[in-house]
């Protein structure tokens, strides 16, 4: 093993983070197997090292996660039903670097023309206002593929302001979050890794700025990670959804 693959896999190891204790234990083995896999396919380490700092790999991570996580019974979720995509502020949630990137990618070709906010002044940029439906399907982040309910009704009173039994985030998007605190604390002094607000590249997308400038606005301060795995670890310990049976 090279020295920079050992010294990568120590990282890993030794990195902390304020997840959940059993998000944190699958992110980290995630992590280190993702590393591995990618080692004996002949992947450099550098690349490797990128793939954690871009947030690629705890994105693929989550996804396996949900490929794999049984559904609960009940769900009400269904096309065209967007209570969800109607973001409380201006932020909308945590995305990583590689999400905001594909998240840009599939809306710049759509810039100019009306979108989710001509339905809802606080709906994702991303949604079509006529049909509902989200214009980024294959590029919408790990927030959005694991948010879920049983209970539309419920999604319409968050959506309002009033918090309501029903909607909740599947365990992987936990998973994910974890592994975006491991790898900034195994990279730290060596990469930046920073997430970024889902509503702010959506709408800057739209917009039609520039990849960079989008990122540059909509780049978040370290703290709200740090806010976000707080939140993440009060949600069920990052175990279960929250407020599904
Ligand atoms: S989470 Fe709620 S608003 Fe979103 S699709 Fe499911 S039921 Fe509809
Ligand atoms: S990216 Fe798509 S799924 Fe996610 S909030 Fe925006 S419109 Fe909804």
């Amino acid at each position: 093993m090279s020295q920079a693959r050992g010294d990568l896999r120590n990282r890993l190891a030794k990195a902390r983070t304020q997840a959940a204790a059993g998000a944190a234990d699958r992110a980290r083995r995630g992590l280190t197997a993702f590393a591995e896999a990618s080692a004996a396919r002949g992947v450099s380490t550098t690349e490797i090292v990128a793939a954690l700092a871009d947030g690629t790999a705890a994105v693929q991570l989550g996804r396996v996660g949900l490929s794999g996580a049984p559904f609960p019974a009940g769900l009400d979720c269904a096309r065209g039903c967007a209570f969800c995509c109607i973001l409380g502020g201006a932020d909308g949630g945590t995305i990583t670097e590689a999400e905001a990137r594909a998240l840009h990618a599939a809306l710049a070709p759509l810039a100019g023309r009306p979108d989710g906010r001509d339905w809802h002044p606080d709906a994702c940029a991303a949604l079509d206002p006529e049909t509902r439906a989200c214009r980024a399907y294959d590029a919408r982040p790990m927030i959005c593929r694991s948010y879920v309910s049983t209970d539309v009704s419920a999604c319409e009173s968050v959506a309002g302001g009033t918090a309501k039994p029903g909607p909740g985030t599947l365990g992987p998007y936990h998973d994910y979050l974890a592994a975006i605190g491991l790898g900034r604390a195994a990279l730290k002094g060596t990469r930046r890794v920073t997430t970024y607000a889902l509503a702010r590249v959506a709408a800057a997308a739209v917009e039609g700025r520039s990849p960079d400038d989008t990122l540059s606005e909509a780049r978040h301060k370290p703290s709200e990670l740090d806010a976000e795995l707080k939140r993440s670890r009060r949600d069920a310990g990052g175990a279960r959804p929250a407020g599904l049976p």
